[in-house]
């Protein structure tokens, strides 16, 4: 299934990639955006779009 891959060295845990996100795959962690719902990620790029830091560097399907 689709998901985000997240570097969590370059989140700065903003919530852009959680609040973009259609589908509700996402949550802010204390330090970092995490996939928590990955059965649900449509690979839209909402998210990686979103990104003000280059956090999010692909759309994965494993
Ligand atoms: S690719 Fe789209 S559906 Fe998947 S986590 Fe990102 S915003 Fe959500
Ligand atoms: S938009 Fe980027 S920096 Fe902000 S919480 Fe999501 S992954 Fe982290």
């Amino acid at each position: 299934m689709p998901h985000p891959v997240i570097v969590p060295e370059d989140c700065v845990a903003c919530g852009a990639c959680v609040d973009a996100c259609p589908c509700d795959v996402l949550e802010l962690g204390d330090a970092c955006a995490e996939v928590v719902n990955p059965e649900n990620c449509i690979a839209c790029g909402a998210c990686l779009e979103a990104c003000p830091t280059g956090a999010i560097t692909e759309i994965v399907d494993d």
